[in-house]
């Protein structure tokens, strides 16, 4: 089982190109931080998976320990020679030391961090274009994936509309969160010879393919 780690800023596509990756790739396991919670939840059936659900009822952020125990419950299920992959989690460098702390006891260890480096410029159309719908909350983008009417959802009719934190002042906010704490671990993972950058500002299908190479081999 090899560990990979995605890094990016919001807007850098690691949920699209870890989709492309697994509908490529069959050994990859995907797995969001974001999912990762929703089903512990849902199966509340182990000690980390019951504690992260009884944080996120209290309104708690998760513990770190607890999200790195349920990484290695999830890679557990994937098969032994697959690829786990990581998006969304670790965040910061307390995250990433408790997921190595956790993957040691399984003598297991992150074997690669995957950078996807996109030029700020390019983060700010990507994340400022984005509209979905005040309906069923499909997504569109004014530039790369516009409606067949103006600001009017083609599933629904529904209205389209910007979400709050796709405004440009939360957008500079995000960007701001971004570069502290993903900043970071990025030089985390440099300087311990696991990181590789991938150049991220085309589009999807090309960045897949340099990300493909790297975590396939
Ligand atoms: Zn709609």
């Amino acid at each position: 089982m090899k560990v990979v780690v995605l890094l990016g800023a919001p807007g850098s596509g690691k949920g699209t190109v870890a989709a492309l990756l697994v509908r490529r790739e069959p050994s990859v396991c995907h797995v969001s931080s974001g999912d990762l919670l929703r089903a512990a939840v849902k199966r509340s059936d182990t000690p980390a998976a019951r504690a992260a659900a009884e944080a996120m009822r209290r309104g708690e952020l998760v513990a770190d320990a607890v999200v790195g125990a349920l990484v290695v419950e999830r890679l557990r299920t994937c098969a032994p020679d697959g690829i786990l992959l990581l998006d969304g989690y670790p965040r910061n460098e307390q995250q990433a030391a408790a997921l190595e702390r956790e993957l040691a006891r399984e003598n297991s260890r992150v074997s690669a961090a995957v950078w996807l480096d996109v030029p700020e410029d390019v983060l700010l159309a990507r994340l400022g274009g984005r509209r979905i719908c005040s309906q069923c909350a499909a997504g569109y983008h004014v530039e790369n994936m516009k409606p067949r009417v103006d600001g009017q959802c083609d599933a629904c009719g529904g209205k389209l509309i910007q979400r709050e934190d796709d405004q440009p002042e939360r957008i500079a906010n995000r960007l701001v969160v971004y570069r502290e704490q993903t900043g970071a671990l990025i030089g985390w993972y440099e300087s311990r010879g696991l990181l590789v950058r991938v150049a991220g500002g085309e589009p999807s299908d090309a960045v897949a393919d340099r990300v493909a190479r790297t975590v396939v081999s």
